[in-house]
């Protein structure tokens, strides 16, 4: 079901679907999608400092009555707040906004050349405070983790990375999953740019689901934990019901050849 777990490399059991925030406003959209999430079963929500909604996000939190245990709670550190003093700061302005009392989950949301490694000492050391449960990357190559982990103490429990049916990722996930690490997937949609694909939409025709369900679950077969947006009630649900059927080996070859390599946001080598 929609609680099911991965174990993170110290032990951390996150949920494998989550929702997905980024670009729902304050003022209602967001608090409503958290809301409508949480209702239907959702554990795990994905949202960073520059989406400016963390308020918001913890407000429907609050307002749900689950249980703060049974939540797992993403942010993430934002580039012009890179380095070590300031990411300790802007790990308490995320608290703060959020108003709760730990994260689960806190990332480098870009690898911002010359100063991710002081970034990740600062969240070496949150970790240590138990203010975080688990750290992790986001929009890291191979390169990048290879640097990090050259001068870091603690590998990465995730890289959150861009990754849907155009844009695999093959390379990379092998790569992390040699290392232990667990990656994510962002715009596992493409922004909604995949939906039309016609393998795709015959492939939900045979499953009798629709093609957002079969990427998501797409992803779960591959052991890719994957954070779908939507501010839709409908499509939030639809998006967290893929737990009921499974994919044949053929049908999950196909997606896989559908890889073109085609990012529809920005290259991690060229963000700035
Ligand atoms: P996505 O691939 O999840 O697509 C979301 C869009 O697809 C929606 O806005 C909607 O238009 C459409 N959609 C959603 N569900 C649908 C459905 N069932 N049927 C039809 N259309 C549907 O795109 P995203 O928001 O870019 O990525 C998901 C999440 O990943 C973000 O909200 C954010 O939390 C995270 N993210 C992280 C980074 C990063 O740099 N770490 C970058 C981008 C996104």
């Amino acid at each position: 079901d929609i609680t099911k777990t991965i174990r993170l490399n110290n032990g951390v059991e996150m949920p494998r679907l989550g929702l997905g925030v980024w670009r729902a406003e304050e003022g209602g959209q967001v608090e409503n999608a958290v809301k409508w999430a949480l209702e239907f079963g959702y554990r795990s929500i994905d949202t960073a400092k520059v989406y400016g909604n963390e308020a918001g996000v913890g407000k429907a939190i609050r307002e749900s009555g689950v249980p703060r245990e049974e939540l797992f709670v993403t942010t993430k550190v934002w580039n012009d707040e890179q380095g070590y003093e300031s990411t300790l700061k802007a790990f308490d302005n995320s608290l703060r906004d959020l108003q709760l009392d730990y994260i689960d989950l806190y990332l480098i949301h870009w690898p911002v050349e010359g100063k991710y490694n002081d970034t990740w000492r600062a969240m070496e050391e949150i970790y240590a405070s138990g203010k975080v449960k688990a750290i992790g990357v986001s929009n890291f190559h191979a390169h990048h983790l290879d640097d990090l982990m050259s001068h870091a103490e603690i590998v990465p429990v995730i890289n959150q990375i861009e990754l849907h049916p155009y844009l695999n990722q093959k390379e990379l996930r092998d790569y992390c999953k040699d290392k232990g690490i667990v990656v994510e997937a962002w715009s596992p949609l493409g922004q909604g740019k995949v939906l039309e694909n016609e393998v795709l939409r015959q492939i939900a025709a045979k499953y009798n689901k629709t093609v957002a369900q079969i990427i998501l679950r797409w992803d779960l077969q591959h052991d890719i934990v994957t954070i779908p947006k939507s501010v839709t009630k409908s499509r939030i649900i639809e998006n967290g019901s893929v737990f009921d059927f499974q994919l044949t080996d053929e049908d999950m070859a196909k997606i896989d050849g559908l890889n073109k390599n085609e990012r529809f946001g920005a290259n991690p080598d060229t963000f700035d």
